[in-house]
């Protein structure tokens, strides 16, 4: 890519992920200061999926970086549904660990969405949990899943409102598509959700003062259908040929166009797993405060 042709500012969301690693770190270091207790994240990985593993990691190398004690729980490929489902009460009922995440995608043969459901809502820091997905919908957030959080965050970096902003969301995952267009609508925007279905695709994201690309295929928004000045987000981690790693927009094309887009790697990403950490802290204070002061069941 040749400098004089980049439009775009590119948003930095390594920058951005220290930025809210350290305020995780602070508040970590408060609820330390005031209870004696370190806030706790457990992490299972089911199986052996590489990439899987890579994730596993780099969130085990956040929480100690953040000051946060970190569990980590290795299964085999062939743990039977109810071994899991045991260890997930046992993590629930654990005063140590105040965030559970179970590394998704799962082994056949275990139903992701009964997993997900036995988890404590007071521990889902993915957000998945029917509970905090109601929550969301119904407009009192508690805990949110990461990668839109992070979305928002990278938005607002800009300095541009999203007030009154057309939106477009391409993907409808339930964990990043749908939530990242609830929040931005919750901001708001006024928001599109496209999919594999959406007719004339290329001219709803014409019209997008923000587009959230969240495809899972290299370079399918392309960057002519980028409008002047847009706030384009890519999402998409896809592996090139040899071995690169790319996102869901031609960045070369939209950056031309844009007024600000984030980079993949280095983008959304990062801000995931930050937003990961926030969260473990954002439900211990809510487990220890809740505790501590006696304040009531609720989640
Ligand atoms: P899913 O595969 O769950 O969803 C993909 C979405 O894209 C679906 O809603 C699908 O539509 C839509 N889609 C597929 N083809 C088209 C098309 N031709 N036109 C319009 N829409 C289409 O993906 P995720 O949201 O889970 O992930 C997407 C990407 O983001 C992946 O590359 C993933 O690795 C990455 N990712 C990155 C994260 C990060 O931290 N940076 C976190 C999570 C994901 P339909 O519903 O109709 O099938």
């Amino acid at each position: 890519m040749s400098d004089y042709e980049l439009r775009a500012s590119i948003i930095d969301g390594k920058a951005l992920a220290r930025t809210h690693r350290g305020m995780a770190a602070k508040r970590a270091a408060d609820l330390q200061a005031e209870y004696g207790k370190r806030p706790g994240l457990a992490v299972v990985l089911v199986g052996d999926d590489p990439a899987s593993r890579v994730y596993v990691r780099s969130k085990a190398r956040a929480c100690e970086n953040v000051g946060l004690a970190s569990f980590q729980h290795t299964l085999p490929a062939d743990t039977t549904e109810a071994e899991l489902l045991e260890l997930i009460a046992d993590l629930n009922a654990s005063e140590d660990v105040h965030g559970i995440l179970v590394q998704l995608p799962l082994p056949d043969g275990l139903n992701e969405a009964a997993v997900i459901e036995s988890i404590s809502p007071q521990k889902d820091v993915d957000g998945f949990h029917p509970y905090n997905m109601g929550r969301l919908v119904a407009g009192s957030p508690v805990l949110v899943p990461c990668t839109p959080l992070g979305i928002i965050e990278l938005i607002k970096s800009t300095g541009i409102n999203i007030e009154g902003k057309d939106a477009v969301v391409v993907g409808r995952s339930n964990i990043v598509g749908k939530p990242a267009a609830i929040l931005l609508l919750q901001q708001n925007a006024t928001v599109s959700i496209c999919h594999s279905r959406t007719a004339r695709l290329h001219e709803k994201v014409r019209a997008a003062d923000i587009v959230v690309a969240s495809v899972g295929k290299a370079g399918f928004v392309r960057g002519d259908w980028i409008k002047e000045g847009a706030v384009v987000i890519d999402v998409g981690i896809n592996r090139t040929e040899d071995n690169r790693l790319t996102g869901d927009v031609d960045f070369e094309g939209a950056a031309k166009r844009a007024a600000f887009i984030t980079p993949v790697p280095g983008g959304v990403g990062p801000m995931t797993i930050a937003m990961l950490m926030c969260n473990t802290v954002r439900a211990a204070e809510r487990i220890i405060r809740g505790t501590a002061e006696n304040a009531g069941a609720g989640v």
